[in-house]
């Protein structure tokens, strides 16, 4: 493909360039897109031809949702000055992709920065880190499927945190939250007043806490939303907050909750990876690229 060659360049301390404009094709276009373009680079490989810039493009993809998604979810009050978004690196399955500490609605491409799964930066680094790195570190080591993490402060996740009314899925695009969303104590014996996941041991007990679920709160802080991709993960947190809204409207009516069953818990959360549950993603994407 003609993009082979065209890729954008990652720098070698593993800050990347602006990318722009993002990637806004159809998502079944865009894998057939890097079908070929993995094709076209074997085929290069098999001459002795330099293949780098696949993996340029690969990450420069990456970078550009997770910027993308910081823009997003600043604009729709989900994350607040506070709250991060990362996507494990795919190129390096044990790195992850997070932005130096700045404010969601600021990051740029050039602010992303590569880390290990113990939060450390990879390559040196004069800028200042997210405190609760560790959230995302701990979970991409502990759960292999997860390709994206968004930490925020979500005033209504905050109100289930505290109260003992559980949350749960009760719409057909909350699905993935399931029966049941775990509590997760930050200060279970008065040392870690702040609340703040801000060293690995507190991301190692996040982690066990929050298991296969994809989400979980945090008493008095927010809550973590686990997903697949950036997109997904992005959608799941907007998708979290209508839920739980919706929820708490149900209950102010009054009466009995009826909750979706297993099987529809199941059935819908399979139905976020289809083609057709992109165009979401695509059209968020658009909102915030004009
Ligand atoms: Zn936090």
């Amino acid at each position: 493909m003609a993009r082979i060659g065209f890729g954008t360049v990652v720098q070698r301390n593993s800050f990347v360039r602006p990318i722009d404009p993002p990637d806004l094709r159809p998502y079944s276009e865009a894998v057939s897109d890097r079908r070929q373009i993995m094709w076209g680079a074997f085929a290069l490989s098999i001459f002795g031809l330099p293949v780098r810039s696949f993996a340029e493009d690969v990450v420069a993809n990456t970078v550009s949702d997770l910027v993308a998604s910081n823009h997003i979810l600043s604009s729709h009050g989900i994350l607040d000055s506070y709250g991060h978004v990362s996507a494990r690196s795919p190129t390096h399955a044990d790195r992850f992709l997070l932005s130096r500490s700045l404010a969601p609605h600021s990051v740029t491409a050039k602010d992303i920065l590569e880390f290990d799964l113990h939060g450390t930066p990879i390559g040196e680094t004069a800028s200042r880190l997210y405190l609760e790195r560790f959230i995302h570190s701990a979970i991409y080591r502990a759960r292999p499927d997860v390709m994206a993490i968004v930490h925020s402060h979500s005033a209504i996740s905050i109100a289930f945190s505290i109260s003992n009314v559980p949350l749960r899925a009760v719409t057909h695009f909350g699905a993935f939250i399931g029966r049941h969303t775990t509590v997760f104590e930050a200060d279970p014996d008065g040392r870690n007043p702040t609340l703040l996941i801000a060293n690995e041991e507190l991301g190692i007990r996040l982690a066990a806490a929050l298991g296969q679920e994809q989400m979980i709160l945090i008493r008095g802080h927010g809550d973590v939303i686990v997903g697949p991709s950036v997109g997904i993960a992005t959608t799941r947190a907007l998708n979290a907050a209508k839920n739980a809204k919706v929820l708490l409207g149900s209950y102010r009516l009054g009466g009995e909750i009826n909750s979706l069953t297993p099987d529809e818990d199941q059935a819908l959360t399979k139905m976020e990876t289809l083609d057709q549950e992109q165009r979401e993603w695509i059209a968020l994407k658009e909102s915030v690229a004009r």
